[in-house]
């Protein structure tokens, strides 16, 4: 952790600080003229790896692309404008901001003032919207390396953006995969999610770098996928059971699923959440009180 990885020629990986400072993974690749980075980070994120970047190459980083709306993944943006680079995202990621973050957009006070009250770095920085968008894919292309920007469908949230490399075959997911157990589901749709890494999967990725915890090859993928597969047939079980019945059966879904060694890393404290977002997605009524589901996965 806080380790840089260089998993290709000028191409780099980044695991973050998850649960000391709540960085996501980064990742950069050195072009012939500028570098991009994948993922703007929190603002301390951002502080945190600017200087292992300039460490390597003294091109300027001209573009940071933020996997998703999520603090973790964008608060940073400000940080990265300030030198000199430009946000760029799929269009979901501007249109969720516009639902979360109200506060910036002259609604009442969103998800990044809420962030602000308990982390100083956003309390110093401001919220900066990516600018640059794209719909399906945005190609870099400078001869020696190319990176597509994907959307592939909703999966995380409704404008998760992939970073893909065919030359090197690495594939950067956001948080539509990662590797272990930080499953968000709230903003999502789990459904959707497993076609999304169906898609992805196609790409024939041979190193997946997941938006939060360590490295992995094309199985990670495989594995991402599989959890929610098995999730969805230990609920779809419960379909005509009460919501109260159903989170009752939390803990026996926890043992099920714990009991898969492929998928047991992604069994943790959201199971409850993530139990009730599959129930719902299939009809269900959310459990009550809604309060306690709740999940605070940026925070
Ligand atoms: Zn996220």
């Amino acid at each position: 952790m806080n380790q840089v990885t260089n998993i290709a020629p000028d191409v780099y990986f980044h695991e973050g600080d998850l649960k000391g400072r709540g960085h996501c993974n980064n990742g950069w690749v050195v072009f012939q003229d500028f570098v991009l980075v994948i993922d703007a980070n929190f603002p301390s994120g951002a502080q945190e790896i600017i200087p292992k970047i300039k460490a390597i190459t003294d091109k300027p980083i001209r573009f940071a692309f933020d996997t998703h709306h999520h603090g973790d993944h964008s608060y940073g943006n400000q940080v990265w404008v300030e030198n000199g680079a430009t946000p760029i995202a799929h269009v979901g990621v501007i249109e969720q901001m516009k639902k979360y973050e109200t506060g910036h957009f002259g609604g009442k006070p969103g998800r990044w003032e809420e962030s602000a009250k308990s982390r100083n770095d956003v309390a110093a920085s401001k919220l900066k919207p990516p600018i640059l968008l794209y719909t399906n894919s945005m190609i870099f292309d400078d001869g020696k390396h190319r990176v597509e920007l994907l959307h592939l469908g909703v999966a995380h949230t409704h404008g998760d953006g992939f970073a893909w490399l065919p030359k090197e075959r690495i594939l950067f997911t956001g948080d539509a995969c990662v590797n272990g157990p930080y499953n968000f589901t709230g903003d999502g749709h789990i459904a959707k999610w497993i076609r999304t890494l169906e898609a992805a999967k196609k790409l024939g990725a041979a190193t997946v770098c997941p938006g939060h915890g360590p490295v992995g090859t094309a199985t990670l993928l495989d594995d991402q996928q599989a959890f929610f597969v098995e999730l969805t047939k230990q609920v779809k079980r419960l379909a005509r059971k009460k919501p109260e019945e159903v989170k009752a059966a939390v803990e026996s879904i926890r043992f099920e699923l714990q009991a898969n060694e492929r998928i047991a890393r992604y069994v943790g404290d959201s199971l409850a959440a993530q139990v009730e977002k599959v129930y719902v997605e299939r009809g269900g009524k959310p459990f009550l009180p809604a309060k306690a589901s709740a999940d605070d996965h940026t925070q």
